[in-house]
């Protein structure tokens, strides 16, 4: 081919793949724009995931008549007119670009009227080209209606997800600038049925109760420094009490002066600051505000990117953590002074002590000045497919690999001795000691249990005499009515029970006795953390999740029976060596390592 110019329709078509990867993003540039135009609500109509249709209503400043035609050429905007004014942008646009992007691979409608003008404008685009152009009455405001997104563009038609996961990648993106503009009512709809709506009340512990409902909001804990002198860094928000936790990391949120932004050194900085107060594998949930002056950071990456890069990123993880670390122990501190009070106890110097101990520990941060590429101890290895092989040290036996057995390698009988630390059973057998982890051996039974009877379609259930109501997230919702077949495969009825709300009715046995509200959101946790092709992966990762909440926890204090019966069951599995993440369950010190260690040799 000889080196031609691209026609223009070709070029903007590629040009607009930068800005418009999914309806989210048709989604994330009208809502910008509405914000931008100061709207103090904001209505969101989505049908079927945006495929079909997505359509923003705002009632904000809206675009003049005479230059309503012009705001859909590419480079044309309103937010900036010079090098310098780039450098103190406070809009979340200035590209001029999105509009045409957007019109350029859809079916557009734009109904708006300016404030101060009398008659409003109808345009309508398909695919860049003008079709209609007309003068109307419309109230002051911006309605938007994007129609066939990506109809002259079938690669990318292609590539959307199913109309749920689009579904959830917008409700992600319009609950993030509901906690970053808690003063904007945002209503969100799709196929006509609410699925998030806030008040506009400036209070975003409001917008926090619309996003997770009543109960785990009342678990959230104010955090500013915005009293302390010469801050230059401003941290505000809420943060999770240490009992309310999650699975993952995915509900941390962050804005940097009132961009949503995705970090993980301040993501780490708030994990370190509940340092000793999370178990092993949690995470707290969080939503906070970062003001800083803008000349601090640079604000000129690109606008699909949620990074911001901080002059002195040190300076603000210090603020973070303090600004967290100080609200928990404040919060530690009027726990143990009501529980004294309630005692009738006034308090000695024992007490002034502790907790003169304690604020001392909140001004005590952790401040490296690199993240670690992975976090000691928060991540974990996942998967059964990669599993390691059980620490074996018995040189004697026939090595699987050096040294190593292979996880399926039978166990002999064993005599269990006693429990130590409360973590691990001392257990003897024919070839010496064994020390098995509590945890991770009924992980494994329950495992092989679980999936047997999954196998057998003999599952068994327990229904709830009196079912549970569970109010979750916009996203877990979603989540739940696109994986119903699979929760249900595995023993989890949910019902719809109204808006965000759920009736849990029956969960697996094993789970009787768990935290069912929390066994449900890690539930959800997992299956939202990333896409699996296979069902079949799905429901194994599914019931690992179960099976770890079922397990007897490392700390639990067992009988000699109950790890008599343990031990059993272990010994009937199929790969009792490994739990079913792939950590060992055991280690073995075989009679000539024990005489090796005594100098008996
Ligand atoms: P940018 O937001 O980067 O300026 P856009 O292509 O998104 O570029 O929008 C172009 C222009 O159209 C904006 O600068 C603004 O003047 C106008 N505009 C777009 N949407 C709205 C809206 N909802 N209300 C008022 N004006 C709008
Ligand atoms: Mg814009």
């Amino acid at each position: 081919m000889p080196i031609h110019l691209l026609s223009p329709e070709l070029a903007s078509q590629i040009a607009a793949g930068e800005v418009v990867e999914r309806p989210a993003s048709v989604v994330k540039e009208l809502l910008e724009n509405a914000l931008d135009a100061g709207a103090g609500q904001v209505r969101i109509e989505v049908v079927e995931g945006g495929r079909a249709s997505i359509r923003v209503a705002d009632n904000g400043a809206g675009i003049p008549a005479a230059e309503v035609q012009l705001a859909f050429e590419r480079h044309a905007t309103s937010k900036i007119d010079s090098v310098d004014d780039l450098a103190r942008v406070s809009s979340l646009g200035f590209r001029g670009e999105a509009l045409a992007s957007i019109a350029s691979v859809s079916h557009l409608t734009c109904v708006t009227r300016a404030r101060d003008e009398e008659v409003g404008s109808r345009l309508r685009l398909e695919g860049s080209q003008l079709v209609e152009h007309k003068s109307i009455g419309a109230p002051a405001g911006t309605l938007m209606t994007v129609e066939h997104l990506f109809y002259n563009v079938p690669a990318r038609l292609k590539f959307l997800k199913s109309v749920s996961t689009e579904r959830r990648h917008i409700d992600t993106l319009v609950t993030r600038y509901a906690m970053a503009y808690p003063d904007v009512r945002f209503h969100l709809s799709h196929d006509g049925r609410l699925a998030f709506q806030t008040h506009g009340s400036s209070s975003l512990h409001d917008v926090l109760i619309a996003i997770y409902g009543a109960e785990t909001a009342q678990q959230l804990l104010p955090v500013s420094n915005r009293d302390e002198p010469d801050n230059t860094c401003v941290v505000s928000g809420y943060v999770s009490l240490p009992a309310l936790t999650r699975a993952n990391r995915n509900e941390l949120t962050f804005f940097v002066n009132g961009r949503w932004v995705q970090d993980r050194s301040i993501a780490y900085a708030v994990i370190q600051a509940y340092h000793t107060m999370l178990q092993v594998n949690r995470y707290p949930l969080c939503s906070l505000h970062i003001e800083l002056p803008p000349e601090e950071l640079d604000v000129n990456v690109h606008p699909a990117k949620s990074e911001v890069r901080f002059r002195n990123s040190d300076a603000v993880f210090r603020a973070v953590q303090k600004t967290v670390r100080q609200a928990l122990i404040g919060e530690q501190i009027e726990i143990e002074r009501s529980d004294r009070e309630r005692e009738g106890d006034r308090g000695g110097d024992r007490d002034r002590d502790r907790e003169r101990q304690l604020r001392l520990r909140a001004l005590d941060v952790y401040a490296p000045s690199r993240v670690p590429a992975v976090e000691p101890g928060l991540e974990q290895a996942a998967g059964g497919s990669q599993a390691l092989p059980a620490v074996d040290l018995d040189a004697g036996r026939p090595p699987a690999g050096p040294g190593a057995l292979s996880p399926t390698a039978a166990l002999p009988p064993l005599r269990v001795v006693g429990q130590i630390d409360t973590t691990y059973i001392v257990a003897e057998g024919p070839a010496g000691l064994y020390l098995v982890d509590q945890h991770a051996a009924h992980e494994r039974v329950l495992y092989e249990q679980f999936m047997g009877q999954l196998e057998g379609m003999q599952l068994a259930v327990q229904h709830l005499l009196n079912p549970l109501p569970i109010e979750l997230t916009p996203i877990a919702v979603s989540l739940i009515e696109e994986k119903r077949e699979l929760l249900a495969r595995v023993g989890f009825e949910l019902e719809s029970f109204g808006g965000n709300t759920f009736l849990l009715r029956s969960v697996p046995a094993v789970l009787a006795r768990s935290d069912l509200r929390q066994v449900i959101n890690d539930v959800l946790a997992e299956l939202d953390a990333g896409e699996m092709p296979l069902a079949s992966s799905q429901e194994a990762r599914l019931v690992r999740r179960v099976c770890k909440q079922a397990a007897i926890k490392a700390g639990q204090v067992l009988s000699t029976q109950e790890m008599q019966e343990l031990i059993r069951q272990l010994e009937k599995c199929v790969a009792p060596r490994t739990c079913p993440h792939g950590r060992p369950t055991m280690i073995h010190l075989s009679h000539e390592q024990l005489a090796r260690q005594f100098g008996r040799h």
